[in-house]
């Protein structure tokens, strides 16, 4: 039996490698092995792929497409007809980019995912690659290389098999292969274990074949949902680096998707935070962090301190707001500016100062009281009382001289207010 023949009646006979990938895909097999490695089931049929513009086409493709170069325009997804668990997302990825889809469970990554990969199909708008509608290509036409949380390797094939696979099944000579597999091997130092099975790896191990084998053809594309959610969190961050590199050298255009707002800011060019079905902001890390639109994005990415008050004045872009016990704070008024109308004013605790004098007199000045004290090493997080919130965090860093402040002790606290954002009231 052939390779070929073989990997296919192996992958047909996997289970499902978890809930995730229940029900929907009644052949998922047979699409898995096609996506997960970007083949087709015959040459001819490669071929076809090959000279489709939307999948390698690269001189055809227009200069335009690479700033649109995967594209949603109005797309929304419902899987029965009544919910919609993506609404009206309108997305732009560069060609080159990482774009990282960040968003709590169920929020509707990995359908977009899904749906760039041709697993499930829009139920209106459209999505295009490299500025041609995808709608009507299959999965394993795409051209798209995947990486999986559950790495999604044959087991009965050697690495190097693997790695040859998606190459083979392109009538790729065997010299040519071999000097691919090996560059892929060597690409994610793992140049020693082309003889062994996945099964004789450890997950950090197996995840580097995954990641060599969606590369190894090349792709215009590589998709990635939560691929490093299995491993420990040492190993986790050494990966992150990884790809991130391998993504600088290899240029290749990335569409990840995780829940960690860690891995997200770490790796991304840019990311789009998304809850229930739609894009809260998308943004480069930096301004993520630091400019948040919206009370859900402030919340989601870093950690954030949330003072619920009520606007008492605005002036230009600026808001007065009085809290709970009667205090005013000075913020930057962002979605929420009216008059009456109740915000969350938003700081990060590493912009709060506990030292005042250090601060214009027309900075916020706030009474605090200190609940709890953290030794972190590098840093001092503190717990204060403000405004009857005894949840307000702040991070100093532990430099010569810093103070440590004692539990109980009352002090004053603030901050520029270029820091502090008003933001919209969530329903409770
Ligand atoms: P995420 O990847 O952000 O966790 P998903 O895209 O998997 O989110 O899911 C978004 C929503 O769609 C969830 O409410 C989920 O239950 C639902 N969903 C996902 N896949 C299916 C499916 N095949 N059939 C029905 N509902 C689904
Ligand atoms: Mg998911």
């Amino acid at each position: 039996m052939g390779l070929f023949a073989k990997a296919k009646r192996i992958a047909a006979s996997d289970p499902r490698p978890n809930g995730e990938w229940s029900s929907p895909w009644g052949n998922w097999a047979h699409q898995h092995r096609g996506l997960v490695i970007g083949l087709t089931d015959d040459a001819n049929d490669t071929a076809a792929a090959q000279h489709n513009p939307a999948i390698s086409g690269k001189e055809s493709m227009a200069k335009s497409t690479d700033e649109g170069f995967v594209k949603f325009t109005n797309v929304q997804k419902s899987y029965d007809g009544k919910v919609l668990v993506v609404k009206d997302l309108n997305m732009s990825i560069a060609r080159g980019e990482f774009l990282t889809m960040l968003g709590p469970s169920g929020s509707g990554k990995t359908t977009c995912l899904m749906m760039v990969a041709g697993f499930e199909t829009a139920t209106s708008g459209s999505i295009t690659l490299g500025g041609q509608p995808i709608n009507h290509i299959p999965p394993h036409k795409r051209g798209i290389g995947m990486v999986f949380q559950n790495y999604a390797l044959f087991p009965h094939m050697t690495v190097a098999e693997n790695l040859a696979f998606p190459l083979q099944v392109r009538g790729m000579s065997k010299p040519q292969q071999k000097e691919r597999v090996k560059a892929a091997l060597d690409m994610v130092q793992m140049g020693e274990f082309g003889n062994r099975r996945p099964a004789q790896l450890s997950g950090g191990q197996q995840q580097r074949i995954a990641l060599a084998r969606a590369l190894v053809f090349e792709p215009e594309v590589v998709l990635m949902d939560e691929p490093l959610g299995a491993l420990d969190k040492q190993l986790r961050e050494h990966m992150q680096f990884e790809i991130k590199h391998l993504h600088e050298r290899l240029g290749v255009t990335v569409v990840y998707v995780t829940h960690d707002q860690t891995e997200a800011l770490t790796m991304s060019d840019n990311v789009a935070v998304f809850n229930d079905g739609v894009v809260q902001q998308l943004a480069a890390p930096d301004h993520l962090y630091e400019k948040p639109e919206n009370s859900f994005v402030a919340q989601f990415i870093g950690e954030n301190n949330s003072l619920a008050g009520k606007i008492t004045k605005a002036v230009g872009g600026n808001v007065e707001v009085t809290l709970a016990d009667g205090s005013v704070v000075n913020a930057i008024a962002v979605n929420a500016s009216q008059p009456g109308e109740d915000t969350l004013i938003s700081i990060r605790p590493e912009r709060v100062l506990t030292d005042v004098s250090l601060l214009p007199s027309e900075a916020t000045h706030v009474e605090a009281e200190v609940v709890e004290f953290i030794y972190m090493g590098d840093i001092f997080r503190t717990r204060l009382n403000v405004a009857g919130d005894s949840n307000f965090v702040v991070k100093s860093r532990n430099t010569p001289g810093q103070e440590r402040l004692q539990i109980g002790q009352k002090l004053t606290i603030g901050w520029h207010r270029e820091d502090c954002r008003a933001l919209d009231m969530p329903p409770s």
